[in-house]
């Protein structure tokens, strides 16, 4: 009896980089894995070839992604000719050129200069794929790409590991939902790391959802173990940390995920120092209106360590703003003031809209 090849071991074939047994059946599903050369359901809604040059089109049209890289547990390749195909194979290749298109809109947007900046992508138990060490993040090629246990030990590629991936591994360790990570310095956001000021909250209903609380992680020497366990606590709970005096590292399930959140943090704290300087405060919305918010963050399955706060205490940035602290008022005082109606029109105008891309899924 010929073997019948389903959709799902299809891909496990395809992600290894081998074609069905000679002879074997394909079921419907599985033809469609192979055919054409596209990557099907794992990589839904992508488009993406396997190959050759993707760069320019996934770079001009970005449509809502979902590229994480999913594998069967337990299946990571061992032997020096298995590791090689797989390092080799279309669905790493896929992600070797995102790798590069991520690390080209870093350095256009200005958040890493020199050498500076790294990328990391989850494709097994104990396998990523990393950049190298010193390359300009604008430049990189798939041949300049390494993969790596996420203890560090480099497996394949020509060009030797970043040794900052060790932070990016001390977070993949302890959350298993990280799946790829983002390292720069942008400029705004690297500021508030070395002025030792918290970045303040309740300000843009967005940065709530999908930042949820940045996480601040203490200065510990790059590259150090110290460094990773730091970075790897403090990632564990928040999807974007600063890093004392360095810069920032953020989390996805996958690599376009990851550099969002970058672009997020970024375009967040530039928007609050040009607003801190105005002159005219900072209108923050309320605790009740950022637990709505941290609430949605977490239906969409996003952590957020604010979870089981009092309202009282979710918008308080005294560090920011002296003199506001969390206080819970008395049950006779006056009722507070009303929400701003503008405020309450956005939150509602987003909580729509993610609502309605969740029902759509
Ligand atoms: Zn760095």
């Amino acid at each position: 009896m010929p073997k019948v090849i389903t959709a799902r071991e299809a891909e496990e074939l395809f992600r290894k980089g081998e074609q069905p047994p000679a002879g074997s059946i394909l079921t419907p599903s599985a033809r469609d894995v192979f055919g054409g050369g596209s990557l099907k359901s794992s990589f839904k809604g992508t488009g993406a070839p396997a190959g050759g040059s993707s760069s320019a089109k996934s770079f001009v049209e970005p449509s809502t992604p979902d590229y994480e890289f999913k594998w069967a547990p337990g299946t990571d390749p061992k032997t020096p000719a298995e590791i090689e195909r797989f390092f080799n194979s279309p669905a790493i290749q896929v992600l070797k050129e995102r790798i590069c298109d991520m690390g080209r809109r870093l350095w256009q947007k200005d958040y890493t200069d020199g050498n500076g900046g790294n990328i990391t992508i989850r494709v097994g138990d104990n396998l990523a794929l990393c950049t190298p060490t010193l390359i300009c993040k604008g430049f990189m090629t798939p041949a300049d790409m390494c993969l790596v246990d996420l203890d560090g030990k480099q497996l394949a590629g020509t060009r030797k590991r970043t040794s900052e991936a060790m932070t990016h591994f001390g977070i993949m360790k302890r959350q298993p939902a990280a799946k790829s990570c983002v390292h720069a310095h942008p400029p705004h956001a690297t500021a508030f790391a070395i002025a030792n000021v918290n970045i303040p909250s309740c300000l843009i209903p967005e940065a709530e959802v999908f930042l949820g609380k940045i996480g601040v992680a203490k200065y510990q020497t790059p590259g150090t173990p110290a460094n990773a366990d730091e970075v790897g606590e403090v990632g564990k709970i928040h999807q974007a940390v600063l890093m004392q005096n360095h810069g920032v590292i953020c989390w996805g399930k996958d690599v376009e995920d990851a550099y969002w959140k970058m672009e997020n943090i970024d375009s967040y704290c530039r928007t609050v120092w040009i607003a801190a300087g105005l002159g005219g405060g900072l209108h923050r919305f309320t605790g009740g209106q950022a637990k709505e918010l941290i609430d949605l963050r977490q239906k969409l399955g996003m952590p957020d360590p604010r979870a089981g706060l009092k309202e009282c205490e979710l918008c308080d940035s005294a560090d920011f703003r002296p003199g506001v602290v969390c206080s819970v008022p008395a049950k006779d005082a006056a009722p507070s003031e009303p929400a701003d109606p503008q405020v309450e029109a956005i939150v509602a105008k987003i909580t729509e809209q993610i609502l309605k891309q969740l029902s759509a899924k």
